[in-house]
């Protein structure tokens, strides 16, 4: 660990020169330190100054991602990470010498005794990670953000469930129900163009929850279909506490969907590819609409519920 005795004089020195790295073992050159008397914040929560100098050092100097190993070094010095490497022409991008093949060992080892808190502490997570658990833990951290639900545009937004119910509501202009059962009317009037598909969504609050249905047209190898899932906003573990029934027909005919949301996680297309849901053929669905079948008129009702 690094020495805790004559404290801010060496955390200072960090602070003015950040390429300092190593913490010196000499305690006469912790005495070199200009601003002793300025006992600075930073010195009351050492190792949390500590950790965003170093953090700052490990932080690539191209894309400014956190650098893992093998993290390379120019001959001046100069780090960059490995997948930036291969992209910079073996020129250094920070002196532009050549670059070469050095590795920074002494920077990876220093990066393996740190410890930091999840990236997504803002949203709530207290965790702590040695640094090269850290991104493991991130890509499972139950406090990530979700990806924006909504299918019919590639849309990269992200945050947690209440910020992404605005979004939906305020910037997809999404239809948004409260209640437990839902009784929706799909019309199209040109049924027999699924390929530029039709992707409806609507938001249901219920339970103190929120549930996206979906509803979509698409090629199933040869056949046209539609298909029509729930999925839970929020994580799959939770998502399993609740089942849903969806139920299409016209004509004196029915077809009942009985299953359990998929959570958010969970892309869209991943849910549609593994059918989990109700599938309704085009012919089916022109049938079920009734009239002439030139027009989709498909009433979809639905039921979420609580598994005890
Ligand atoms: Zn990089
Ligand atoms: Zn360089
Ligand atoms: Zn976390
Ligand atoms: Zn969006």
């Amino acid at each position: 660990m690094l020495p805790m005795a004559n404290g801010n004089s060496y955390f200072n020195d960090l602070r003015i020169k950040p390429e300092i790295i190593d913490p010196p073992e000499n305690d006469d050159i912790l005495d070199v330190g200009e601003n002793v008397n300025e006992a600075s914040e930073s010195a009351l929560k050492p190792n949390v100054a500590i950790s965003s100098n170093v953090r700052e050092l490990l932080e690539c100097p191209v894309c400014l991602n956190a650098m893992y190993p093998p993290i390379h070094q120019c001959s001046n010095g100069h780090t960059l990470c490995s997948g930036c490497k291969p992209r910079v022409q073996n020129r250094c991008p920070t002196c532009r010498h050549e670059l070469g093949n050095i590795r920074c060992l002494a920077l990876e080892k220093v990066a393996a005794s740190l410890e930091l808190p999840c990236k997504y502490q803002t949203f709530g997570c207290v965790g702590i990670y040695p640094y090269y658990s850290k991104l493991k833990h991130e890509s499972q951290c139950t406090y990530r953000p979700y990806n924006c639900p909504y299918a019919g545009s590639e849309c990269s937004v992200v945050g947690d469930i209440p910020f992404l119910v605005s979004h939906l509501k305020d910037d997809h202009k999404v239809d948004m129900h409260s209640g437990t059962t839902f009784n929706h009317r799909y019309v199209k009037s040109d049924p027999h163009e699924v390929e530029n598909a039709t992707w409806m969504l609507t938001v249901f609050s219920c339970f103190g929850q929120y549930f996206c249905l979906h509803f979509e047209a698409f090629q199933l190898g040869m056949a046209s279909v539609y298909i029509a899932f729930l999925r839970f906003m929020g994580d799959d573990s939770e998502a399993k506490n609740y089942s849903y029934s969806l139920e299409v027909g016209g004509n004196g005919r029915k077809m009942t969907w009985q299953g359990v949301p998929r959570s958010i996680r969970d892309s869209h297309r991943k849910v549609r590819d593994s059918f989990d849901g109700l599938i309704i053929q085009r012919n089916m669905a022109l049938f079920f609409s009734g009239g002439d079948r030139k027009e989709l008129k498909l009433r979809v009702t639905g039921r979420i519920w609580k598994e005890q």
